[in-house]
């Protein structure tokens, strides 16, 4: 039987919030409060031979329901990046900025000379015996790849608690060796490092652990321009998912937050997407292999329709058929594709050059509203409605078509038209496919919301009918919107389409009331 955390005396009383604690009463649950606050959270840290740790949650989790917040262990330059400050990572402006008195390497000003971020690498950079130099700020900057990698090295001495944490996560080191990436890693950094900084400090092997943990781990931040890397203890142990069931926000000082879209079950694995999910199967898997150094077998891309989405999927070539050419599993994605419903057979081929097209076609478009109509026209005839391409050229009308409310008001009634029925189709899609797209969610519903006030706005004019049922449904997608992006904060686009989203939530419903 469990016992009580103070007092050691069996009890079956445990906290409701995390499901893990036990108490004997109230009194001493309050007692421990302020040291078990810190490990109270709704799931707990499991361990298989297969998946390495992962996160289980221990009780139900309710829509919006925020799992954990978290600082970073620590925060690197990205690998590949153009001069940053060392001490708070964003660019460096050409012609604004101080190099380190001490290393000399560039800085954004004043206001970041002497940051504890810089102190190790500093000394580290001195002990070389002669300054960095860097002159070239346009491009990706060679000496800066080894730079995430240096950070975390001297975090072993620096703060060997967070080092112990850092270096018990999954490197990959086994599965990373001899491939092009490791090979180009352990020139521009194994050996680079050792040579570079004249040191005899760290073995070949460890920098290489250090590059994979780093790689493995990292996520991307965007909260400074370009965005860095930090490393999260407890999200380094979430499962990747492309059906994920977490979504990721950053506040302002870069601490992640993860949240819970939908509703979870007790004892589900929680998971986060790695790759991007608005993308279709073969480049989530190229990705996530080349990347995370695995293939994905998770529920979406084992079912090749994509919970019935077709999101990559062909229209049938045979007369009159109305089925989807698709593989007919993960496995065969590069050989056999064929229709469900009439069993015609198409060549790998075929499929691969419409796709080759259909990307090159997309990439470079004029971004204008006619270009994406004329493109989905185009497409459409070999691609099905909902595929990632036609749902891409989507995603751009809908934003063009009336980027702002006075711009709106003047868009034909067409338009109108096309950008209503192209947000409901794209919001119903990936509520299914991308549930954790909360950014991307979050700015349809803001754009249908928008687009349905004016087309309101539209039939008050001409008719005398009261458009109070179109207020509300306007309403409602506003409301939506603010839940997706209620953890964004105001150095984000979303940020701001939230503060906005408030303010026409307030108007629609004093309209509403009068
Ligand atoms: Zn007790
Ligand atoms: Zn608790
Ligand atoms: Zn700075
Ligand atoms: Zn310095
Ligand atoms: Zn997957
Ligand atoms: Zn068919």
């Amino acid at each position: 039987m469990p016992t009580c955390a103070i007092c050691g005396i069996p009890t079956e009383h445990k906290c409701t919030n995390c499901n893990q604690t036990f108490y004997c009463g109230k009194v001493h649950q309050k007692q421990h409060w302020l040291t078990h606050k810190v490990d109270c959270r709704p799931f707990k840290v499991e361990h298989s031979d297969q998946l390495g740790r992962y996160l289980v949650a221990t009780r139900s989790i309710k829509p919006f329901e925020i799992i954990l917040k978290e600082a970073p262990l620590l925060c690197t330059p990205s690998q590949v990046t153009s001069p940053v400050c060392l001490g708070c990572l964003n660019g460096i402006e050409p012609s604004d900025y101080i190099d380190c008195e001490n290393c000399g390497w560039p800085l954004c000003g004043i206001e970041c000379k002497g940051k504890p971020e810089h102190e190790a690498e500093c000394e580290f950079t001195v002990k070389r015996g002669s300054k960095v130099s860097v002159k070239e700020f346009t491009n990706p900057h060679p000496l800066y790849q080894c730079m995430g990698t240096v950070r975390c090295l001297l975090l072993a001495k620096k703060d060997p608690e967070k080092w112990k944490v850092f270096s018990e996560l999954e490197s990959l080191e086994k599965l990373r060796r001899g491939s092009m990436q490791w090979k180009a890693d352990l020139e521009s950094i194994g050996k680079f490092i050792p040579r570079f900084f004249k040191t005899t400090d760290f073995s070949e092997d460890l920098i290489m652990k250090t590059v994979g943990i780093l790689q493995i781990n990292g996520h991307e931040v965007p909260v400074t321009d370009p965005p860095h890397v930090a490393i999260f203890k407890n999200a380094s142990f979430l499962e990747h998912s492309c059906h994920p069931n977490l979504a990721k926000s950053f506040t302002k000082d870069g601490h992640l937050i993860l949240w819970a879209p939908k509703a979870i079950k007790r004892n589900t694995h929680l998971s986060i997407c790695y790759s991007d999910a608005v993308w279709g199967t073969q480049e989530r898997q190229q990705h996530l292999m080349h990347t995370k150094i695995f293939k994905c077998e998770c529920e979406r891309c084992l079912d090749v329709t994509e919970f019935g989405t077709n999101y990559d999927g062909f229209k049938c070539t045979t007369p009159d058929c109305i089925g989807v050419i698709l593989p007919s599993s993960l496995k065969e994605w590069n050989s056999k594709w064929r229709c469900s419903t009439c069993g015609n057979h198409v060549d790998i081929s075929f499929i691969k050059d419409i796709l080759e097209k259909a990307g090159k076609d997309l990439n470079p478009m004029t971004r204008t509203a006619d270009n994406c109509i004329k493109y989905i026209q185009n497409y459409q005839k070999w691609l099905t409605n909902r595929h990632f391409y036609i749902c891409q050229a989507k995603i751009q009308l809908v934003q063009l078509i009336g980027t702002d409310p006075k711009e709106l008001m003047t868009v034909p009634e067409d338009k109108l038209n096309l950008k209503l029925e192209y947000c409901k189709e794209l919001l119903d899609l990936y509520e299914k496919l991308a549930p954790c797209e909360i950014r991307m969610l979050g700015t349809f519903c803001f754009e249908l919301h928008s687009a349905i006030a004016e087309h309101t706005r539209r039939v008050a004019l001409k008719t005398s009918l009261s458009p109070k049922n179109m207020l509300e449904e306007s309403l409602l997608y506003v409301d939506k919107c603010i839940n997706y992006l209620q953890h964004e904060c105001d150095i984000f686009v979303e940020g701001h389409i939230l503060k906005q989203a408030k303010i026409n939530r307030d108007a629609l419903r004093m309209v509403l009331v009068m």
